[in-house]
């Protein structure tokens, strides 16, 4: 282990290399053990360089944004985590395109979009995730997702380099090109149009007022569990399947939105795991449908 460390410290400033670093506060949930490895560059060469140090000492290691939609094991990742969060955060409007490190939080590029008076971003205020995480899973709300105002994508694919312009890259409901290539996206730019401040301000506080009137916001979770079963809502189906508040040691069923796991005190890791398996079994048993975990488990 410290041999790796060492060789780390060759290509990664000492202040961004961290050792058995506990991950529960990364995430939404606050679930999570430590990182063997945790590592927070602030600039391409260090990312390729923990790459290059992950390959040659053959060594796990796992992407994190902001946390919002992945469930970290208790026992914790080994290897390598590479946060790329907030040490990793240049943005810059060029015209009517943004161009941001993938570390920007979608609130922020979408509030930076409305001081510039561009729209195409609106749906995006409220999800909590940053713009790599959020391209990586085409994060999506209200009729809008991330796949939509993408035009270049920056990213190392088996460690290189490579930029995706718009028309190379397959975004599907929740799912992306980026996941089937295991990159790692550096960098993003967004299309935008211009139009009215108070248009697209009218929009971004009318969605932002139907999130916190449905979604438990306040509360540790990792938004919606499920994706959306064709012709259902996964929310409606736990709810008339009677799953709504159930809980399984610190992991209960949000009684606001029966499509959110919530932690409300202590969850293991577990314990959502346990919930997960049981919802899934009885929507099936009561109605016959499959629901797919949105969720990404790392660990
Ligand atoms: C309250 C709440 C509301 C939510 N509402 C919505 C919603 O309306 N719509 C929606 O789509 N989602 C929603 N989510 C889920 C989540 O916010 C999105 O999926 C978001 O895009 C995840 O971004 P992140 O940075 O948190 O990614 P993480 O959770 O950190 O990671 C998610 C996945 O992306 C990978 N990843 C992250 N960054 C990168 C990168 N730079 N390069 C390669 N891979 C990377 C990770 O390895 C992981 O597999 C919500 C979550 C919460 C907690």
């Amino acid at each position: 282990m410290s041999d790796i460390i060492n060789q780390l410290k060759k290509g990664i400033a000492e202040d961004n290399i961290k050792i058995n670093h506990s991950l529960a506060s990364y995430t939404t949930f606050k679930i999570g053990g430590p990182a063997d490895i945790f590592l927070s560059p602030s600039k391409i060469e260090e990312i390729e360089w923990a790459l290059e140090v992950a390959k040659k000492e053959d060594i796990n290691y796992y992407v994190l944004g902001n946390g919002s939609n992945v469930l970290i094991d208790d026992q914790g990742l080994r290897g390598m985590v590479i946060y790329l969060g907030e040490n990793y955060t240049d943005v810059k409007v060029n015209g009517t395109n943004i161009t941001a490190q993938s570390g920007v939080s979608l609130k922020e590029l979408s509030l930076l979009a409305l001081e510039n008076n561009l729209t195409g971003l609106e749906f995006a205020v409220g999800i909590p995730g940053t713009l790599g995480g959020g391209v990586y899973m085409n994060a999506g709300a209200y009729g809008g997702q991330l796949g939509d105002a993408i035009e270049e994508v920056v990213c190392i694919v088996q460690g290189n380099i490579k930029t995706y312009q718009k028309d190379s890259i397959e975004f599907g409901y929740r799912s992306s090109t980026f996941q089937k290539e295991g990159a790692v996206i550096l960098e993003g730019v967004v299309s935008l149009d211009k139009d009215k401040h108070t248009e697209i301000k009218k929009l971004m506080d009318d969605f932002t007022q139907r999130r916190e009137d449905k979604q438990p916001v306040e509360m540790a979770s990792a938004g919606s569990v499920f994706k959306r079963p064709e012709g259902y809502y996964a929310g409606k189906l736990i709810q008339d399947s009677g799953l709504k508040g159930h809980k399984i040691g610190g992991a209960q069923v949000s009684t606001k939105h029966c499509g959110f796991i919530v932690n409300i005190g202590n969850a293991s890791s577990n314990d959502v795991k346990k919930m997960i398996q049981y919802i899934q079994q009885t929507v099936k048993a009561k109605f016959g449908v499959s629901l797919e975990r949105e969720l990404r488990y790392l660990g």
